[in-house]
């Protein structure tokens, strides 16, 4: 049986916490497709395409290379939709801590309404990178400090850019 599943998110940058869960994927699936959502009426720190491109040049490095097939792509609206469309029948999700586990709860049980054929499969956070979220990564660049603890060298790399162009 051919295992597709689909892990969407941000990836507002991509962090070693998102990398961590693509490489242990390999694990449970044949193919993986990285989602990367677009949110009207939120404005991102980097565009989809420049999102995409960054996780392209990180999976060509990756070290702890997956066993499955990697693949990009944007989607809006919901994930299932995307899921669907993709013809991927697991969702993919990452576990840090109870504030994950209370919104991914109610996310996979409404998903599982919506989509019974998709099954949302949970990940725990490896204890390394269970603390970084995108959300902190962008705050602490934007004020000027070194995230190269928590992100890939090219997602620092294009942080340090960001910076510079003002
Ligand atoms: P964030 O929540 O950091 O802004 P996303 O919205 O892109 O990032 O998250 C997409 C998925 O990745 C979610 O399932 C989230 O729980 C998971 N994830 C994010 N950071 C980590 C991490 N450090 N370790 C494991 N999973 C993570």
């Amino acid at each position: 049986m051919h295992r597709v599943a689909l892990y969407a998110g941000s990836f507002d940058p991509l962090t070693n916490g998102h990398v961590d869960i693509i490489e242990r994927a390999g694990a449970l699936c044949d193919a993986l497709i990285v989602a990367i959502g677009t949110h009207p009426g939120k404005a991102p720190m980097f565009s989809t395409t420049e999102r995409a491109s960054l996780l392209e040049a990180v999976f060509k490095d990756l070290t702890g290379a997956p066993a499955c097939k990697l693949s990009v792509r944007m989607f809006s609206g919901l994930a299932v939709d995307a899921a669907r469309a993709a013809g991927a029948s697991l969702l993919l999700r990452g576990l840090r801590d109870g504030t994950d586990l209370d919104d991914e709860m109610r996310m996979a049980a409404m998903n599982a309404v919506m989509a019974p054929e998709i099954k949302t499969v949970f990940l725990a956070a490896s204890p390394p990178v269970r603390h970084i979220s995108a959300t902190l990564v962008r705050q602490i660049a934007g004020l000027g400090g070194d995230v190269s603890a928590f992100v890939p060298a090219a997602v620092a790399q294009a942080l340090v850019n960001r910076r510079a162009a003002g």
